[in-house]
Parts: C-alpha cells; sequence; structure tokens
C-alpha cells in the first residue's frame, strides 16, 4: 500500500480555490477526513479542501462514491465503518476523491458546505485509548527532574515503549471547553492528603495514531503491517494534572491525572497523506529485540507548534518542536501493544506521549517548559508555570515540501474546577 501516487503529485491543483493557497492545511494533496453538521442538522462524514468540505454522506447518497458497495459506510457519523474497510479501499477512495476536486477533470457540481457554516464533531468512536512515554527528551527531562540526572532514564526505557491504557470516554474534539479537575493533592509537607482543585495542570503535545484495520486476539502483527494498518494521525492535547499524578501514580501508574481529559484536532490526516513527509528513528542507543526492528522510516517530519492565550490575551508561542525527534513511532508502540496478543480495534487511539525536542523551547510539556515551576513562562499579560482558568491552549501541526501538509487546530480552554467533595 505504500509509496507515492498521483494524490501526491505536487502538480495537481483543485478547482476549489482555497485549496490551491500556499499556505492552507488542505490542499489536494492532503484530503484528511472528519465529521461534520450544519445547523445543528445530522452528522455528516466530509473531506476538508481548502477552507470548504466535500460532503461523502452526501455522495455516498446519490451513488457517486461508493466505497462500501452496497453497504453504506458514512452514514453513522463517525469514521469508523470507514475505517473498517480493507486498507485498499482506503486508497481507492482518496484517488475517487482527489480526482472529483482535481482543477483538470474534476466535477465542478460537487456541492462543497464552507467550513465556517460547519461544526466539527469527534471524528471517530474511540474503541480504547493508550497513552504512551516515547520522547527520549521528554522522559530524559521528566526523570532528571523527579530522579536522578545522571541515570534519568528508567532500565527499561531504551527496550520498550512504555505506555498505560488511558479513558476512551474523555477523548472530546477540539474545541470542547476542559474543567480543571479535582483531585487528591499531598504535598511533600503535608501530613495526609486533602482534596481539591489541581494547582498543576499541563498539557502534553502529542500525536495520535488512529488504528484502522484490527488485529484479532492473540495475532500480533509485524512492524510493516503495524505502519499498514494505522488509518490516520491526530493532533492531541493530552492534559495532565501534575500534583494529583504525584500522589497517586505509585505503583500502577497514573489514572485521575490523566483521566479528566483529552482534545483531538477534528481531522484525521491519512497516514497516505503523510507518505512524502517519512523520517527514519534516531539512532538506537541500544540494539533493540527483533520483534521491534523496522526496516523502513516510520516516524514524520510533522512541525508542532503550542500557543498560549490567557482569558481575552494575544496568544503567545511556548513551543516549537517537530515529530521526528520521537524514539519509538506510533507502528512500533502498535507492534508493542499486540505483542501479547492484545486485539487492537478499528477506532483505537494510541497517544504518542509528550513530543519534546533537544532545546528548552522545544519541550512538549509545561512541566518541562517551566522546569515544575522553576523558570516561568512570559506570556500576555503576565507569566505562568501551569495553566490558570481562562487559558486557551492551541496546537497547530504541518509538514512542508513541494506542499503544505496541515492538521487544523486542537485547542481547548481551560474552565474553573466544579465545586465537588466538600
Ligand atoms: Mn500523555
Amino acid at each position: 500500500m505504500a509509496g507515492l501516487n498521483e494524490t501526491h503529485d505536487p502538480a495537481r491543483k483543485s478547482w476549489v480555490e482555497s485549496a490551491n493557497a500556499p499556505d492552507t492545511d488542505f490542499p489536494i494533496q492532503n484530503l484528511p477526513f472528519g465529521v461534520f453538521s450544519v445547523d445543528g442538522g445530522a452528522r455528516c462524514i466530509g473531506v476538508a479542501i481548502g477552507d470548504m468540505i466535500v460532503d461523502l454522506t452526501a455522495l455516498e447518497e446519490a451513488g457517486k462514491l461508493t466505497p462500501g458497495g452496497s453497504i453504506k459506510v458514512f452514514g453513522d457519523g463517525v469514521l469508523n465503518p470507514f475505517m473498517a474497510l480493507p486498507q485498499a479501499v482506503w486508497s481507492e477512495t482518496r484517488e475517487a476523491i482527489s480526482k472529483l476536486l482535481d482543477a483538470e477533470g474534476g466535477d465542478q457540481d460537487l456541492s462543497l458546505v464552507a467550513q465556517a457554516d460547519a461544526e466539527l464533531h469527534l471524528p471517530i468512536f474511540v474503541r480504547s485509548f493508550t497513552d504512551f512515554y516515547a520522547s527520549k527528551e521528554h522522559a530524559t527531562n521528566v526523570g532528571s527532574m523527579f530522579r536522578d540526572p545522571n541515570n534519568a532514564l528508567m532500565p527499561n526505557w531504551l527496550h520498550i515503549p512504555i505506555g498505560y491504557n488511558g479513558r476512551a470516554s474523555t477523548v472530546v474534539v477540539s474545541g470542547t471547553p476542559i474543567h480543571r479537575p479535582n483531585g487528591q493533592l499531598k504535598g511533600p509537607q503535608d501530613e495526609v492528603p486533602g482534596f481539591g482543585p489541581c494547582r498543576k495542570l499541563d498539557i502534553e503535545l502529542e500525536l495520535g495514531a488512529v488504528v484502522g484495520t484490527p488485529n484479532p486476539m492473540g495475532q500480533p502483527v509485524t512492524a510493516a503491517q503495524a505502519y499498514d494498518n494505522i488509518f490516520g494521525y491526530v493532533l492531541m492535547n493530552d492534559w495532565s494534572a501534575r500534583d494529583i499524578q504525584t500522589w497517586e501514580y505509585q505503583p500502577l501508574g497514573p489514572f485521575q491525572s490523566k483521566a479528566f481529559a483529552t482534545s483531538i484536532s477534528p481531522w484525521v490526516v491519512t497516514r497516505e497523506a503523510l507518505e512524502p513527509f517519512r523520517k527514519p528513528a534516531p539512532e538506537r542507543v541500544k540494539q533493540l529485540l527483533p520483534y521491534l526492528q523496522e526496516k523502513t522510516p516510520n516516524n514524520f517530519d510533522i512541525d508542532l507548534v503550542v500557543e498560549l492565550a490567557p482569558d481575552g490575551g494575544k496568544p503567545s508561542v511556548i513551543c516549537r518542536t517537530n515529530y521526528k525527534y520521537m524514539y519509538y513511532s506510533s507502528a512500533l508502540q502498535l507492534v508493542h501493544h499486540a505483542s501479547s496478543g492484545c486485539a487492537m480495534e478499528t477506532g483505537d487511539l494510541l497517544g504518542s506521549g509528550t513530543i519534546s525536542g533537544p532545546t528548552q523551547d522545544s519541550f512538549g510539556s509545561m512541566l518541562e517548559l517551566s522546569w515544575n515551576g522553576r523558570d516561568p513562562l512570559e506570556v500576555d499579560g503576565g507569566s505562568r508555570t501551569f495553566l490558570e482558568d481562562g487559558d486557551t491552549v492551541t496546537i497547530t501541526g504541518s509538514c512542508q515540501g513541494n506542499y503544505r501538509i496541515g492538521f487544523g487546530d486542537c485547542a481547548g480552554k481551560i474552565l474553573p474546577a466544579p465545586e465537588f467533595g466538600g
């Protein structure tokens, strides 16, 4: 399935004029899938093109695009039925949509919806959510802060993609407001814990991989299969309560500190759209076991930017980094996840783990950017160590080559903690 084809042709233009602007996230070479509605109507499947949306649900109803043959796959308001189809059908559908939108020979009678008039929804039914810890820079920073700078990485880290099973129920689409969580807190001087609003509310800049092709229980997958089994990718902010985490995480790992919210961007950028931007993993410090050895470049060159805007204030860039730094690719995470015989399902979401680069302005969490509160960040009208109520955090991402592949926004605003706990 891998490889470049005419849908990647940089010379291809669209009759949708806004898709030909050099700074658009959604040129004809991107064609990300999402879910939208207009005026509170039914949820439809769409593909973003420039500042417009192609309504695939309408095309399927009209018999112009029938990826499922006689079975409708664009009528459920989520991408899962389409993602469950064979990988060859994903490619054929992308090719068909590209042809419909082509400036030469496309179908200019196609009706489009302006993105400005549409509400975007969670694009997938999230079957399960697993979160990883796969950036060596991030793991080294956290280990240096809380353990020992000379032995920052745990002994297992260079051999195994570390992860935990998260909460699918609180994965939300960009734009959904996020309540500051309440939880058990205990400072080092406190004799007993208290209960109240988190005081160290943080972001985690991540990329989410969406599994399309399942593997049955008991049947592991190879690295090559795992790469192909991923349907696409979204930007992710895995909101985290650092103080709740500190008290609760031993011995079974994070729980409520990570369970309250995870935001994802509304457009799923397909694995196929990212094909021209593949990058090899960083050099291995220790040789990985054979089942974790990749024969193809499974990382991507994706520039990532995080902005923080105080309530009523202007956004400030607080981080610039790139996904290519990740030590373990999403494909390797999927290999490891299935290696025990764990069934991975259509709609499973794998969080990359916080994406940090080598320099202080490329760290993907406020924990690292402020070095656990030691070095406050300058933002419009003040400074921050962690998030305050009213703050809006926006993640953007894009690949830049002969054309630009963008992900849209992944944004969320912090609301005060709900009253609870007496
Ligand atoms: Mn995370």
